[in-house]
């Protein structure tokens, strides 16, 4: 696949299956990998936020979100044919993960209250509603300090999951997985989903 450039900040030209391939090897590799599913905003945000450029240079796969993003590829000559969303794609690596017996930690969102448990863990339960043999390591609110993240990183390592999903909003939810990457010795992947745990939760 061909990674061409936005604003001087990469994204790959992939379809939907072109970038599960990719995902694909990113799991059967060691070491953890960042997804990056940037919109206009964030390649904006690229622009003049060094760390955000770096880790998307430096990310496994970079699937351009939103239809900003499908235009300007146009304008520079180099056209994004098909359009990936962040739905399909983490329905397609939930499926994978099912498949494959891998397990995924979920990270992020509001935590539990009186009257219901945390969004991570609702998101959990519904997935697995929708994928019934797909492992949930475990789950985490994303209302932590600086200082909780080395037990944190501790406590995914424990779990034993191979795929990360944060929901921190963006970049945060990013920069936790490319800061810890070194640290997060059984991931093989990470993506950061933004709003998404909350739509899983109903
Ligand atoms: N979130 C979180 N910790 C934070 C900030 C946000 O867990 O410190 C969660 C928030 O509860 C929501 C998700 O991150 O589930 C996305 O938040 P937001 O809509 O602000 O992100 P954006 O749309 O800006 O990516």
């Amino acid at each position: 696949s061909k990674r061409i450039k936005i604003l001087d900040v990469p994204v790959d030209m992939v379809n939907n299956q072109q970038a599960m391939e990719i995902f694909k090897g990113l799991m059967e590799r060691p070491g953890c990998d960042l997804i990056v599913t940037p919109n206009s905003e964030i390649i904006m945000n690229a622009t003049r936020d060094p760390e955000l450029k770096m880790l998307i240079e430096e990310a496994g796969l970079i699937i351009p979100d939103g239809i900003g993003l499908v235009y300007a590829s146009k304008i520079i000559g180099q056209p994004l044919n098909e359009r990936v969303t962040g739905v399909d794609f983490l329905n397609s690596i939930l499926e994978y993960l099912e498949q494959n017996g891998k397990s995924v930690y979920l990270l992020g969102s509001k935590p539990a209250n009186e009257e219901r448990a945390s969004v991570a863990e609702l998101a959990g339960e519904n997935m697995r509603i929708k994928h019934p043999r797909l492992k949930i390591a475990g789950t985490h609110d994303g209302y932590f300090k600086k200082q909780e993240e080395a037990d944190l990183v501790k406590e995914i390592n424990a779990s034993g999951a191979e795929f990360l999903c944060t929901a921190l909003g963006a970049p945060k939810q990013e920069k936790f997985i490319y800061e810890h990457r070194n640290e997060l010795i059984n991931i093989r992947a990470g993506i950061g989903v933004g709003g998404s745990l909350d739509v899983w939760a109903g």
